[in-house]
C-alpha cells in the first residue's frame, strides 16, 4: 500500500550491541518486565524507582528482589535507585555516576480514573518528570530516549480504529492529557537538540506481575476466587488488550532502533470483547464469574483497536501472544504466585476502576 511505502523509505538501521540503558519506573509492571529482558539479552541496566503506593509497594518490592536474585550488585549488572525522577538532585547525580547512553522512560503516574481526583501529581511526575529527564540527556549527551504514551491518548476518538498518521488525539483525562504533553515536549527536544525519541503508545497491557488496579489482573483474582465482578455495558463493547512479552519485545526494538522523532502504537492490533474476556477467563480458571450488570459508564469508548502497521515497518513488531494464550499464562502465574510471599487481598489493589485504557 501507499502508507507501506511512506514508512519504508523512513526505516533506520537496528543498533545491534551493549547499551547502559537508564530505566526509569523499573520497579513496576512494565518496567521490571524490560529491565529483565535488558539483562537477560547483556544489557547493563540502571533502574530509578520512587516505589510509589499508588499500589501495595510489596509488589513493587517482590519485582525489585527478584531482579536482585537474578543479578546481584556484586555483578554490577544492575543498579537500582530510590528516588522521584523529579528530584534534580538525585537524578543528576545519578546521570554523573552512572553514565546511562539510553533512555527507557516508563516511569509515570498510571491510571485514568485517579489522574481525575488528583490531576497535580500526574502532571508532576508525567510532565515535569519528562523534562527533567529530557534535560538531563542533553546536559549528558544521551541521545537515545524511548518512553511509554498511552493509547488513552486517542481516548474520546470518534473512530475505532486507530492509527498515528490520523490526527484523532482526544485526550478527555488529565492524565492522557500528560502523555500526549510528554510526545509534543519530547519533539521539542529532538527539534531543539536532535535528541531521537520513540513515543509508544501501549495499549491495555497485561500479564504475569500485572497491575492489580486493570481489569486482567482483576478479573482473574476475583473470578478465581468466586467474587462478584462488575460488567459495564452489555458486553459487547472490546479493547485491545497487549501480553506484556509483546510489550517487552516492541520496547527493545525501540531502543535498537532509534528514530529521530516517532510515535508508535503498540497493541495487538485486534479487540477482544468483554463478554470473550470474562468466558476465557472462565474457561482458564475452571470457575464461573459472578457478574453484576451495571450500565454503560460514561466517557467509556466502545470499541478500541491499534493500527501496527507503523510499527511492523518501521519496528519489526508484531504481536505474537493471543488473548486466550496470555490470560493461560497469566492465570498460571497467578496460581503460582498466590503460595508465595504476598497475598493478593483486597487491599493490595489500587483505587483505579482499571476499565479505561491506560
Ligand atoms: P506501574 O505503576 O506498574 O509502573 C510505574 C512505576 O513508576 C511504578 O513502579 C512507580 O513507583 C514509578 N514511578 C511513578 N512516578 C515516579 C516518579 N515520579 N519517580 C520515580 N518513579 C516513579 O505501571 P506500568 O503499567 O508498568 O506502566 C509503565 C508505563 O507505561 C507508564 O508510563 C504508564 O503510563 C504506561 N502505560 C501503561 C499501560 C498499561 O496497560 N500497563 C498502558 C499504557 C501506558
Amino acid at each position: 500500500t501507499s502508507s507501506s511505502n511512506k514508512y519504508e523509505g523512513l526505516i533506520v538501521a537496528s543498533h545491534v550491541g551493549y547499551k547502559k540503558v537508564l530505566v526509569t519506573g523499573g520497579a513496576g509492571f512494565v518496567g521490571s518486565s524490560v529491565a529483565e529482558a535488558l539483562l537477560a539479552r547483556g544489557d547493563d541496566v540502571v533502574i530509578v524507582d520512587e516505589m510509589n503506593d499508588y499500589y501495595d509497594v510489596r509488589l513493587k518490592e517482590n519485582n525489585l528482589n527478584r531482579l536482585r536474585e537474578m543479578y546481584p550488585e556484586s555483578t554490577g549488572r544492575l543498579v537500582i535507585y530510590r528516588g522521584d525522577i523529579c528530584d534534580e538532585a538525585l537524578m543528576h547525580s545519578l546521570f554523573d555516576k552512572e553514565r546511562p547512553q539510553w533512555i527507557c522512560h516508563l516511569a509515570a503516574r498510571a491510571g485514568v480514573r485517579p489522574s481525575i481526583q488528583d490531576p497535580y501529581i500526574y502532571i508532576q511526575s508525567n510532565i515535569v518528570g519528562t523534562v527533567l529527564l529530557m534535560e538531563l540527556a542533553h546536559k549528558f549527551g544521551v541521545q537515545n530516549f524511548v518512553f511509554a504514551s498511552s493509547s488513552s491518548v486517542y481516548g474520546g476518538s470518534k473512530s475505532t480504529y486507530f492509527s498515528e498518521e490520523e490526527n484523532v488525539d482526544n485526550p478527555v483525562s488529565p492524565y492522557a492529557a500528560t502523555k500526549k504533553a510528554c510526545e509534543l515536549l519530547a519533539y521539542t527536544y529532538h527539534h531543539l537538540y536532535k535528541l531521537n525519541v520513540s513515543a509508544l503508545r501501549f495499549f491495555t497491557v497485561y500479564g504475569p506481575r500485572g497491575r492489580p488496579d486493570m481489569a486482567p489482573f482483576k478479573f482473574v483474582d476475583r473470578i478465581s476466587r468466586g467474587l462478584e465482578i462488575q460488567k459495564f455495558g452489555d458486553g459487547t463493547s472490546s479493547r485491545d488488550y497487549t501480553y506484556i512479552s509483546d510489550i517487552v519485545d516492541g520496547v527493545l526494538r525501540s531502543i535498537d532502533r532509534p528514530y529521530p522523532y516517532q510515535v508508535f502504537n503498540l497493541g495487538k492490533g485486534d479487540g477482544t470483547s468483554l463478554n470473550e474476556f470474562i468466558s476465557i477467563v472462565e474457561k482458564h480458571t475452571g470457575k464461573a464469574a459472578v457478574v453484576r450488570q451495571l450500565p454503560d459508564q460514561a466517557g467509556d469508548v466502545p470499541y478500541t483497536c491499534a493500527s501496527v502497521e507503523k510499527a511492523k515497518i518501521l519496528l519489526g513488531y508484531e504481536a505474537t501472544v493471543s488473548f486466550d494464550e496470555g490470560i493461560r499464562k497469566t492465570v498460571e502465574w497467578y496460581n503460582s504466585s498466590r503460595k508465595n510471599a504476598v497475598p493478593i487481598t483486597p487491599e493490595t489493589q489500587a483505587n483505579g476502576l482499571g476499565r479505561s485504557p491506560s
